[in-house]
């Protein structure tokens, strides 16, 4: 397959590269924003707090810019991208470029741009930040547009058209990536006070003359190519968003004046929305090719390829830390260049979603740091690709040698292969995965020793995360103190979250969770299987940045990991304690995750490791356990299609991790958000004895939704919301609780906050709680 020739690709000659269009272009989507030392997240911060001026903060944007277009070129990229960084998100840039500012902040932005592009981002005093949320199914957040009948686009290119130029002038053939039309439109919600069933993609006439003087100013400024991200278009989409799709590129297409169009998509395939684009005027597409993407290769030859136009092809995956196989992308491109007019070379996605760079993980053992590759080294793989498909794999045959004794290394390590785990795993049986006894039963054996009041009150496990925990954590990590004196710490803590608990009279009561410096973290660091890095950052939203664990190898448990807090609290009360922890599917959604086994099998892994720990809490007397999982939502494949096979495996681990316990022990999750509809047969099949879920915002319309679906257990819809500094008064939690009953009857309904209390203080949550377990009374003397 592979040294096939190469078909001139039929397009003049490329702008600035001599030799001409037969080389195969190496080129990324996008790069991280940060800065090697998350120099941007600082300078932004310190902008904030005053001790930067904003001309100093642009130089700092522009240093990392121009950092990042020297790095790419210089590790043989020929087309950087521009424009895709960001001081905040970049949503929010697409906003300020079609100028769909919203109302409550247009004072903002008309007094100070840049003041008014946070104002955005946060909030000010006066007018509330934009929602946030996720980008698709990646862990990044962007903010949501908001947009009604009356919004008025005005077009802005200065972010576009300026770091084009920045990066021409600095000497580099950029081109400029912007969020397409189609893409932003979906992405946006109604704006306040619009019909709440608006909806913004019938905006998209007035959207494209705005993207078209974009377009022409970019293309005044000197652009050959344009790239316009469609990611909305891997989703499940009807006709009308379909045909949305074409009249938007055939629209755009048909501009006298403008730059090439590459439309790109990523995280998944496109599916029907493949012909659309191919059909259209634009002259290139960048599909992804890795995990469920690979279903593009097929979809494209069933389609009859892309004749004449370019293909960016995402052999090597942008959203995960592994060294790509490269005979088997190279194999890939070789089909792909018989498909289309010509074949670059690409990530799949932006690679704003992994690290910056393997090499300076000093920790990690070297033999397992040569099967990783963050930014840096998937850049360097694309260029490897480009090479070996243009020159032929003899090209790059050093390069194919060492990928292959590396990822020979890796399927043969003991660390990925654990025998052990893996014969127990082979030995699961559906038995392990079930309940012995049916929910009923279960419930009176749990009453029976509980014996709880109606309305029982519990808390969903964390405390306040003070100053001074962190700061016991810091020092315990620079050495400040040893072992025993930060476990005193918490002990001291711990004795006051159940002091305070029986105080307010609470009935099922938790730790509170001080040891805990995340609730993924935490577990990652004691299983075997997963690895820390010490810079691994990855954005998560705005300046916010997370270094999540990798999950590398097989996973076993080598000691119980939560076992001595648990039994610690419970000797201290006669009340029941509930033992935490989190659920197998958060504990991947939150990671970087093996891509050399089925997610499943790494799934199964972290439950049985996680039933253990149910079992040890179990022996020691733990009457109620509850296992997090707040990601099974957020988790769902973004095709309708992959998502059956996904929430069985997901369903499967929770009952994995709970299934083991007697009748009489009571098994709780918890989830963050109140928008279960698609799984809420997922949920019933949890089988667990007690679920809680948000609510306080929604006004209990989950306890409803729960009733019309004759959800057979007991729920815990959250009267008190965490996500507010709010402490609310004993007269709106009897309210809701009221809501509840209207729903639930009284023997299946809790009360508890909304999620977790580690972001509160303790002002707040004392009263909170103390509001709280007196609504609970109050209502339970009225029944
Ligand atoms: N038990 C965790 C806590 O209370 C749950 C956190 C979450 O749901 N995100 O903090
Ligand atoms: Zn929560």
């Amino acid at each position: 397959v592979l040294g096939l020739p190469v078909p001139s690709d039929g397009f003049p000659p490329r702008q600035n590269i001599p030799g001409g269009p037969a080389r195969p272009a190496a080129t990324v989507h996008g790069y991280p924003r940060q800065g090697p030392r998350r120099e941007l997240k600082k300078a932004v911060e310190r902008y904030w707090s005053g001790r930067l001026t904003a001309d100093a903060l642009r130089d700092v944007c522009a240093a990392l810019r121009r950092d990042v277009w020297r790095e790419l070129a210089d590790a043989g990229v020929r087309e950087v991208p521009s424009g895709d960084f960001s001081l905040y998100d970049h949503v929010l840039d697409t906003l300020v470029m079609t100028g769909a500012v919203p109302h409550r902040h247009r004072a903002a932005v008309e007094a100070d741009a840049l003041d008014g592009y946070f104002a955005m981002a946060r909030g000010t005093q006066e007018a509330p930040p934009l929602e946030m949320t996720k980008w698709f199914d990646t862990n990044y957040h962007y903010l949501v547009p908001e947009l009604g009948p009356d919004t008025v686009f005005r077009t802005d290119s200065g972010k576009p058209v300026g770091e084009y130029t920045e990066a021409r002038a600095l000497g580099h053939d950029a081109r400029p990536v912007l969020v397409g039309p189609v893409t932003f439109l979906l992405l946006a919600k109604p704006a306040p006070g619009a019909d709440p069933d608006f909806e913004p993609l019938t905006l998209l006439d007035r959207l494209l003359p705005v993207y078209a003087e974009v377009l022409a100013d970019l293309r005044a400024a000197g652009a050959g190519w344009v790239q316009l991200d469609e990611p909305a278009l891997v989703q499940d989409q009807p006709p009308a968003v379909l045909n949305a799709a074409a009249r938007a590129y055939r629209e755009l297409g048909a501009l006298a004046d403008r730059p090439r169009l590459l439309v790109a998509s990523y995280f998944d395939r496109l599916g029907d929305a493949l012909p659309v684009l191919a059909q259209s005027p634009v002259e290139g597409l960048a599909l992804d090719f890795t995990g469920p993407a690979a279903a593009n290769l097929d979809a494209l030859a069933a389609n009859g390829g892309l004749p004449g136009k370019r293909l960016v092809a995402g052999v090597v995956d942008g959203r995960n830390v592994w060294i790509n196989d490269l005979e088997r992308s190279l194999s890939t491109l070789a089909t792909l260049l018989g498909l289309a007019g010509r074949v670059d070379v690409a990530a799949s996605c932006s690679l704003l979603h992994v690290p910056l760079d393997a090499s300076v993980e000093r920790d990690v053992d070297p033999q397992v740091a040569r099967w990783l590759a963050f930014a840096r080294q998937k850049t360097a793989e694309v260029v490897t690709l480009a090479h070996g498909l243009g020159a032929g794999a003899d090209a790059i045959a050093p390069q194919l040698a060492a990928n292959r004794a590396a990822r020979a290394s890796r399927s043969g390590s003991a660390l990925t292969r654990d025998p052990a785990v893996r014969a127990r795993s082979a030995a699961v049986t559906p038995a392990d995965a079930a309940r012995t006894q049916p929910y009923a039963e279960r419930a009176a054996a749990q009453r029976a020793r509980l014996r709880l009041p109606l309305l029982p009150t519990t808390t969903i496990g964390s405390f306040p995360q003070t100053a001074a925990l962190r700061t016991a954590r810091a020092d315990l990590r620079a050495g400040r103190i040893d072992r025993a004196a930060y476990d005193a710490r918490m002990s001291a803590e711990i004795r006051d979250v159940i002091a305070f608990q029986e105080d307010a009279g609470l009935d099922v009561l938790v730790h509170g969770e001080p040891e805990r410096n995340d609730m993924v973290q935490y577990f990652a660091e004691q299983l075997t299987g997963y690895l820390a890095t010490r810079h691994g950052w990855v954005q998560s939203y705005g300046t916010r940045y997370v270094r999540p664990p990798i999950l590398a190898g097989d996973v076993s448990r080598p000691e119980p990991m939560t076992l001595r807090w648990t039994r610690y609290a419970q000797s201290l009360t006669g009340r029941p304690v509930k033992g935490m922890l989190t659920g197998p599917v958060t504990m991947l959604a939150w990671s970087f995750v093996r891509d050399d086994q089925p997610l499943a099998d790494t799934a199964r892994q972290v439950a049985l490791a996680l039933r253990d720990e149910v079992a040890d809490l179990e022996d020691a007397g733990t009457a109620v356990i509850q296992v997090d999982e707040p990601a099974l939502r957020e988790s769902l494949p973004l095709r309708e299609a992959d998502r059956g096979a996904y929430l069985e495996w997901a369903t499967e681990a929770f009952r994995l991790t709970t299934g083991g316990v007697r009748a009489d022990t009571q098994i709780h999750t918890h989830m963050c958000y109140a928008e279960f509809g698609e799984i809420l047969s997922a949920i019933e099949s949890l089988d667990a004895d007690v679920i809680s879920l948000e609510a306080a915002r929604s006004h209990m319309r989950v306890a409803e939704e729960l009733a019309d679906a004759d959800y057979p257990r007991e729920v815990g819809p959250g009267v008190y919301d965490i996500h507010s500094p709010r402490v609310p008064d004993q007269g709106e939690l009897v309210a809701l609780l009221y809501t509840g009953l209207r729903a639930l009857p009284a023997d299946r309904l809790w009360a508890n906050p909304d999620c977790g209390l580690k972001t509160r203080t303790w002002p707040e949550v004392r009263e909170s709680l103390r509001h709280l377990t007196q609504a609970a009374r109050e209502v339970r003397a009225k029944l």
